[in-house]
């Protein structure tokens, strides 16, 4: 795989740009739409920790990847609905967009029914505030109630969830840059109270250098790995 070297070389690059350790940065490879045998195939190239969006598609492929006796981490970093947080439950490794206290709640009993471990959990902010996109607790300023209603959610339940830390998308319309470094600003508030929660997730194909310089501990890659993705309902 050309790409994947190529890009854990940009990555590379872009810690060393930013005065980071090469390897400090995970890179969680997004295999949505791809099949279970492209996450084999990454897996024996030394990359396991994997990224879907969307339950369905990722609970088959987890299936069909533990059949092949491959074990990875899978990465829920779509929007969940509370209805599939016991299947996620069994399969998932961190869930990157827990975006709502009754999301946090529903997950926390489905761990405690479907799994031993504990599932690790980043909270997922909308940077700019804008309550019209799904998936993102609205965190427009310091003092935000519903990022940490959501942080006090994931905390009250530490015998179910590992609070980790924060994730966004840059929004539409706004540098990478700006959106990721008031992401840093949150993510070094909730340390403040949450010292484990050290994860910042940020950081896509076409924006994870940006995200590195602002200090981003996972960057989720797809297309650049894998190719573009077809549309969907294209074949
Ligand atoms: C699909 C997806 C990615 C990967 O996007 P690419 O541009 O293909 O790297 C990252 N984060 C989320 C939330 C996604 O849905």
């Amino acid at each position: 795989m050309d790409r994947l070297a190529a890009q854990r070389k940009r990555l590379d690059a872009a810690c060393r740009a930013a005065g980071r350790k090469p390897g400090e940065v995970t890179l969680v490879a997004v295999t949505k739409t791809y099949p279970a045998a492209d996450v084999v195939r990454l897996a024996s190239l030394g990359v396991i920790d994997i990224g879907e969006n969307r339950d369905q598609e990722a609970a088959a492929k987890a299936r069909e990847v533990e059949a092949e006796g491959v074990a990875v981490r899978w990465h829920f970093i779509g929007q969940l609905q509370r209805n599939k947080a016991r299947s996620v439950a069994r399969y998932a490794y961190m869930i990157h967009s827990v975006d709502g206290v009754r999301l946090a709640r529903t997950l926390a009993d489905a761990v405690r029914r479907e799994r031993d471990a504990l599932l690790e959990v980043l909270v997922q902010v909308s940077v700019d505030g804008d309550p019209a996109r799904g998936g993102a607790v609205d965190a427009p300023d310091a003092e935000d109630r519903a990022l940490w209603r959501v942080v006090d959610a994931v905390a009250e339940a530490p015998d179910a969830l590992r609070l980790r830390g924060v994730m966004a998308v840059a929004p539409q319309g706004w540098e990478p840059v700006a959106a990721y470094q008031r992401l840093a600003g949150l993510a070094e508030r909730l340390r403040a109270e949450h010292p484990g929660a050290t994860a910042v997730s940020a950081g896509m194909s076409g924006d994870f250098e940006e995200a590195v310089a602002a200090g981003a501990t996972h960057v989720r890659i797809g297309s650049a790995i894998l190719g573009i993705r077809q549309p969907p309902g294209v074949t």
